[in-house]
């Protein structure tokens, strides 16, 4: 018999990226197949850009429509419920209500010959469920994957390899909860969501930076980074490099986040008792970042952590690299659709 696939779709706003996944879970190995996601055609003009993805990617693979059991869909948030887009940052207005769900499942239909199981999802969760999956193979544990980029995106995946929504779909929005600036000794920055208490989001992600930055030069004068002509995104690119380098401001930024990660890793411990957690972002990229930066990253979030967290909990308490890179959301996708179908009664 031949095998059979679940498929992952990982619709970006400008481009979508299909992975898959086998009948025992296990990752189909492919490089990354990547293709535009089509947004100026309409809702329209996605979904015939998704099957055209999925088409060229079972075509490459030599899959055939037989051997896919379903379908997983991977979408940037927010939604309005189930399968339907609410307007996000990056989608214009002809989406908002687009009822992706079915459009998506009908095309489907039609070119596998018969009706298909979709599961949709949240791009994060999704990249959770696969970075779990990966951490800690068929083991039964609770995994957070936190992710720090442009903001902190973050995921709690439970022992059965499903992530947790939320009754509105935003759970787990770690990102605005409240760090404990005390124990940071920083200000309250106010996020770009309007939260004033200081969201965990402006000490973690590149969100931040810069008013952090703006804050710490006065301890460093004559710092190269305070020359006025640059500009702000620019100065804030340079730290990455800078902290390479042994820069005493840089290392002293990138410091506070870990150690602003690992509060926020000691307090999702207190409330959900996972036993891995896996960070992804620029900052833990092998091809960004020194083995020895890295280090000190990881091991000052785990070392905050381990000061607040119960006895028991600091024996199993493990803080990974996330390791699938731009890939992790399609397969997320991949997972979560052969989840829903195998856990389906019939
Ligand atoms: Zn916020």
């Amino acid at each position: 018999m031949s095998d059979t696939f679940y498929l992952g779709i990982d619709s970006g706003a400008t481009t979508s990226k299909i992975a898959a996944v086998r009948a025992d879970g296990s990752i189909f190995p492919s490089d990354l197949l990547q293709r535009p996601t089509g947004s100026e055609g309409g809702p329209e003009g996605v979904i015939k850009a998704w099957m055209g993805a999925i088409a060229d990617y079972m075509a490459e693979h030599g899959m055939d429509w037989d051997q896919i059991s379903g379908v997983g869909l991977a979408v940037p948030g927010p939604r309005r419920s189930y399968g339907v887009l609410a307007t996000g940052p990056n989608l214009p207005e002809s989406f908002d209500g687009w009822d992706v769900q079915h459009d998506l499942l009908e095309a489907l239909r039609e070119a596998a010959g018969r009706p298909l199981s979709l599961a949709l999802g949240n791009d994060g969760n999704m990249g959770g469920v696969a970075e779990a999956h990966s951490a800690i193979g068929n083991d039964k544990a609770g995994v957070v994957m936190l992710a720090p980029g442009s903001g902190l995106g973050g995921a709690y995946i439970d022992p059965t390899g499903m992530c947790l929504d939320g009754d509105t779909l935003a759970g787990m929005e770690i990102s605005h909860m409240a760090a404990p600036l005390h124990l940071l000794n920083v200000e309250a920055l106010t996020c770009g969501c309007g939260r004033t208490w200081g969201c965990f989001e402006m000490y973690t992600s590149l969100a931040g930076l810069p008013y952090l930055l703006d804050l710490a030069l006065p301890r460093h004068p004559g710092h190269s980074l305070a020359d006025p002509t640059l500009g702000k995104k620019e100065r804030v690119l340079k730290l990455r490099g800078l902290a390479q380098d042994g820069d005493a401001l840089a290392l002293e930024l990138f410091d506070l986040q870990a150690k602003a990660m690992g509060l926020l890793v000691a307090q999702l411990t207190m409330t959900l008792d996972p036993s891995c957690f896996v960070i992804g972002g620029g900052l833990i990229d092998p091809e960004a970042t020194t083995e020895t930066f890295r280090d000190r990253y990881l091991g000052l979030i785990k070392s905050t952590a381990l000061e607040y967290v119960w006895p028991t909990q600091k024996d199993v308490l493990r803080i990974i690299p996330a390791s699938l890179g731009e890939q992790s959301q399609a397969i997320g996708a991949a997972l979560v659709a052969r989840l829903v179908v195998q856990s389906s009664p019939n």
